[in-house]
């Protein structure tokens, strides 16, 4: 069965972690709209161009570019058994876009589909953001003042370089909570109403959110 997974959750609490983690355990692609966008600007595309005046506010870039992105993302070969979706729908207008991709891309297929709800309490958040680095070679997130490095410059995983992400400073952190609870937390009530929705405590550690994680997708798979 296609496996179609939804993560939602505010900035930092975590859904980046875990789907890395889940893309290796269950070979489905991880699809973060966030880095697909950090790569349009970095690449200076019209795209990108476009997209950095929003992210550089904390606000959500215009439905119509990213919700074009995703489309010719999930229609790729690679997602034919499924993917993990981080940081999309983010607004009720997206999540009825992706309604309508899945029309199209899902037609006459049995899809197993879930969201996974971060819930986290933002005091924590901040901080989070504001001591996250992740690797600019292969993607690996930290944080430097919970995890203790040799080097706080270099990945411990391929020796790649550590960077801040530019929109992780307290003031843009704080725009993009602002947009989080107005844009994208009624979307847990709009995926709760089709009974979708396992609410994880984002407050736990990351062993025992994985956990949590893959015990709720293996009790749907077997129900
Ligand atoms: P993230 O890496 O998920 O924290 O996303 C960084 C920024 O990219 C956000 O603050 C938004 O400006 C933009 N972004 C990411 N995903 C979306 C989305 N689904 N819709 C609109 N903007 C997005």
């Amino acid at each position: 069965m296609k496996k179609e997974l939804i993560f939602i959750g505010p900035p930092g609490s975590g859904k980046g972690t875990q789907t890395k983690l889940l893309e290796k355990d269950y070979n489905l692609p991880h699809i973060d709209t966030g880095s697909l966008l950090r790569e349009e600007v970095s690449k200076s595309t019209l795209e990108g161009k476009e997209a950095n005046k929003y992210m550089e506010n904390g606000q959500l870039v215009p439905i119509e570019l990213v919700s074009r992105i995703i489309k010719n993302r999930l229609k790729k070969s690679d997602c034919i058994e499924g993917f993990i979706l981080d940081g999309y729908p983010r607004s009720l207008e997206q999540a009825e876009a992706l309604d309508k991709i899945f029309e199209e891309i899902d037609a006459n297929k049995d899809v197993q589909r879930q969201v996974f709800y971060f819930e986290v309490t933002q005091e924590k958040l901040i901080q989070r953001l504001i001591n996250r680095r992740s690797c600019e070679k292969c993607g690996a997130i930290y944080n430097i003042k919970t995890m203790k490095l040799a080097d706080e410059n270099v990945c411990e995983k391929c020796g790649g370089r550590l960077i801040k992400r530019e929109d992780d400073t307290e003031e843009v952190a704080i725009k993009r909570f602002e947009t989080y609870n107005k844009q994208t937390a009624p979307l847990i009530e709009f995926y709760n109403r089709r009974n979708w929705v396992t609410t994880i405590d984002a407050d736990e550690d990351i062993q025992t959110i994985y956990k949590n994680i893959k015990g709720a997708i293996k009790e749907n798979v077997n129900s």
